[in-house]
């Protein structure tokens, strides 16, 4: 049985944080800063971190690894593509990783990065689904080195999940991502709900994670560029028709970059 928390890093990073209560054995994904993770083991004495997640080499996201690796002798697994500090095993596409005794198949999701990868483990109850800076809940990760074709097809991997997936994402960016998917798309009665609902939860300080794929097909703008609404609401900010889905994604991912 394995637990899932939530450490919170610097203003908006969260590193997730697997356990596995019968071996008191842990896993963290992307410790962008060791403190969060050492405050936890120093809290939980007989607690050993074992595993360290990467899902992509920008320093909040790796800042901790070679630091934690050091005091706990963790294995540390990351992107074959990217540098990243204390690699154990690097990963490819279609990779499998056991994790706490849970598998894992790595899937690449260039954009954000050109090398990032996620992490998702198949379950017929509650799959999960380590996604770094790629898919956010109500959002997606900027275009930092790859296209805006890239993008839209690694979306698309995540998005072919099954609709249960839990989504851990690496950013708490939930409810300024919802405010630009609402400017995207008014009549969406699902996303204006789900705006609602995490005002509420940020409002009393409450993380807004996991989403789940099903949610995220419903209300995430860059989920869902082949909707009439959002290609509409793209043809306006165009000035023009978009031609096809991957131009939709393209023109509303430059629109929040300005929103
Ligand atoms: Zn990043
Ligand atoms: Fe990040």
């Amino acid at each position: 049985m394995i637990q899932i928390d939530a450490l919170p890093a610097f203003s908006d990073n969260y590193i997730w944080l697997l356990q596995d209560v019968t071996t008191q054995t842990c896993a963290v994904v992307d410790p962008g800063d060791a403190a969060p993770v050492e405050a936890w083991l120093a809290a939980h004495p007989g607690w050993r971190l074992a595993t360290i997640l990467v899902t992509h080499h920008h320093q909040d996201h790796v800042g901790g690894v070679a630091r934690l690796k050091q005091t706990s002798g963790a294995r540390v697994l990351g992107p074959a593509g990217e540098r990243i500090p204390a690699i154990d095993q690097a990963l490819q596409g279609g990779d499998q990783v056991q994790v706490l005794g849970l598998d894992f198949e790595v899937i690449e999701v260039p954009g954000h990065t050109l090398g990032h990868i996620a992490y998702y483990h198949a379950d017929t109850d509650a799959p999960l689904l380590f996604c770094g800076d790629t898919l956010f809940a109500g959002g997606c990760g900027r275009l930092f080195e790859g296209t805006p074709a890239q993008m839209h097809a690694s979306l698309g991997r995540l998005a072919a999940l099954p609709g249960a997936t839990g989504v851990y994402c690496a950013h708490e960016y939930t409810l300024g991502n919802l405010r630009f998917a609402r400017a995207v798309e008014p009549g969406n009665a699902e996303l204006a709900a789900r705006f609602d609902e995490v005002a509420a939860w940020r409002e009393q300080g409450r993380i807004s994670l996991p989403s789940t794929i099903a949610l995220e097909r419903a209300t995430n703008p860059f989920l869902r560029t082949s909707e009439s609404s959002v290609k509409k609401a793209a043809d306006e900010r165009n000035g023009g028709p978009t031609a096809s889905p991957a131009e939709v994604f393209a023109v509303i991912r430059q629109w929040k970059d300005k929103f």
